[in-house]
């Protein structure tokens, strides 16, 4: 694993947003098509979560088209886009804290665009680091802006063109 060394960081302020997501356009969903594995619809040309729509659609079970949406499709193939690191001793003394601010943070996230998920929670406990990985690079982003909000402590982002992939580094 990387291990956490600040006097090399170079923090870059450029956006990944601009690149093209490879899973987002892959395929072609049709409307209203449901994903099997987080049940978020695609309906106008975006994937949502629509509880009243997915319950409709699901009274007539054989007409509707699943799928497995990009967020969905990215964890299957442990495909990622954002990796956070936490680091340190008052992350261990706060530890359920702040995996319930990252999952606070994840629902949220959830609720605005089903594609920003979470694909695994690592704690290591002998070095003190937690790794989250995720399927979107504008939800490690958020969850390294709420953990320094909430708690201070260093934050570092790196953004890496080549292979789309946002680093978070926290550290306290
Ligand atoms: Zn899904």
């Amino acid at each position: 694993m990387k291990k956490w060394d600040a006097t090399k960081a170079k923090v870059k302020k450029q956006q990944a947003d601009d690149l093209m997501d490879p899973y987002l356009n892959a395929i072609e969903y049709k409307d209203k098509s449901v994903c099997s594995k987080c049940r978020s619809i695609y309906h106008d040309k975006r994937w949502a979560e629509d509880k009243e729509l997915y319950n409709l659609l699901m009274k007539d079970p054989e007409k509707v088209i699943f799928t497995v949406c990009p967020a969905c499709r990215k964890i299957e193939t442990k495909y990622m886009e954002g990796v956070v690191e936490l680091k340190g001793d008052f992350l261990f003394e706060h530890k359920d804290e702040i995996i319930n601010l990252i999952k606070n943070t994840v629902e949220k996230a959830d609720y605005i665009n089903p594609l920003e998920k979470i694909a695994n929670i690592n704690i290591d406990e002998k070095n003190k680091t937690i790794e989250i990985i995720t399927a979107d690079d504008k939800l490690a982003q958020r969850i390294g802006k709420n953990i320094e909000k909430a708690y201070k402590g260093n934050v570092e982002y790196h953004f890496s063109k080549e292979d789309r992939l946002t680093r978070v580094y926290w550290k306290r």
